[in-house]
């Protein structure tokens, strides 16, 4: 037997070895009247002063002040991070302090190493999360903070000063925390709160070609006008209300009339109002709800493929033919313009016959490769 699989023995009965190599442990230690789980990951050499020792958070909350025994005891080292320490039992202490101030309800996920944390908020019947990345130097460093933001998300930090003598707490400004993360992430949900009112107003009472699933950082939206025809807008996020970009998709015969309404209702933009009954007003219509128009009735598929997404791409070249107005994948219409003998081109614009009603079709190829 060997000399570590008999110490694990002796010292851990109930550990158990999980493969042939006898390279992974499993099994329950006890502490404070509790069994946790724990996971062994000894390397080649089966020396056990280079294994990994993997467990739970809760042990490691148990474990939390006693760090450098179990190194000692144990041996354990992570050596296949040779550069980074593990963090110092403070780490886990205050920040277990931190979440039980916060409300461990905010606590979405919580990695066993402590990092990252997931926390989320609920604003407005929207939930919110951020997902918080520690670094080992933690408070002393800024930890990384994601969110599903249209705008760039940064956290002001004001790291724990341990080692100088204590200053009149007037004067230092209280240090950061998980707290100050949180109070920060909810100032901003706060400010964008209208950009997704406007959004979801939007996605609620509209036809929404794209994004399919608009994340909470989406600005842009493809909305369905009527067959054929559709209308991008680009939403600015600290202005949401105001005019977005717009731009149209379809046949120029129907384009056109919508393009000389949008300039020429232009002053009847009132910022009070949400962006969708503006955008009502200045084209003088009324956005078809998803359920009201039938499949049939507004077909996107690429004529060509007969698909509608291709390598994340949807049909955005239309036949200008009121009778047809068929819509195409870019580079499908473009394969099939080139194949035929009576296209031709002229500078960045190819002429040719749509496949379907044979009238003459064009197709820009400006700014796009092929
Ligand atoms: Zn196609
Ligand atoms: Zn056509």
């Amino acid at each position: 037997m060997a000399e570590t699989e008999a110490t694990l023995l002796r010292q851990f009965p109930l550990f158990l070895p999980q493969n042939r190599a006898k390279t992974v442990y499993e099994g329950f230690i006890s502490a404070q009247g509790r069994d946790f789980h724990l996971r062994l990951l000894l390397p080649k050499d089966l020396q056990l002063r280079n294994a990994r020792l993997l467990c739970s958070w809760q042990l490691k909350a148990v474990l939390n002040g006693y760090h450098h025994i179990v190194q000692q005891e144990v041996a354990l080292k992570n050596k296949k991070e040779p550069y980074v320490l593990p963090p110092p039992p403070k780490f886990y202490s205050s920040l277990i302090g931190e979440i039980r101030a916060l409300g461990w309800d905010k606590l979405v996920y919580v990695d066993p190493c402590f990092s990252p944390i997931k926390l989320k908020a609920d604003v407005s019947g929207r939930e919110h999360l951020i997902t918080v990345k520690l670094k080992a130097k933690y408070p002393a460093e800024s930890p990384d903070c994601v969110v599903d933001f249209p705008v760039p998300f940064s956290v002001s930090w004001t790291p724990q000063v341990t080692d100088q003598p204590k200053i009149d707490a007037k004067v230092v400004p209280l240090p950061s925390s998980l707290i100050s993360i949180y109070s920060q992430f909810l100032a901003a949900l706060e400010s964008l709160k209208t950009f997704w009112d406007v959004m979801d107003e939007i996605d609620e009472k509209t036809w929404v070609l794209e994004p399919e699933k608009p994340t909470r950082s989406a600005t842009a939206r493809r909305i369905v006008l009527g067959n054929n025809i559709s209308i991008n807008i680009e939403v600015d996020p600290r202005h949401p209300t105001m005019l977005p970009e717009c731009c149209f998709l379809g046949a120029d015969h129907v384009v056109k009339p919508l393009g000389i309404r949008l300039s020429r209702n232009i002053h009847l933009w009132d910022p009070e109002n949400s962006l969708l009954q503006n955008l009502k007003n200045v084209l003088e219509i009324d956005f078809p709800a998803r359920a009201i128009l039938e499949k049939s009735d507004f077909s996107m598929d690429c004529g060509i493929c007969y698909a509608y997404q291709l390598d994340g791409a949807i049909p955005d070249q239309v036949c200008d033919n009121s009778q047809c107005g068929q819509s195409f994948h870019y580079i499908c219409l473009y394969e099939w313009l080139r194949g035929l003998l009576t296209s031709r081109q002229s500078f960045n614009i190819m002429f040719g016959e749509c496949p379907y009603c044979s009238k003459p079709i064009t197709l820009k190829m400006s700014g796009r490769k092929a």
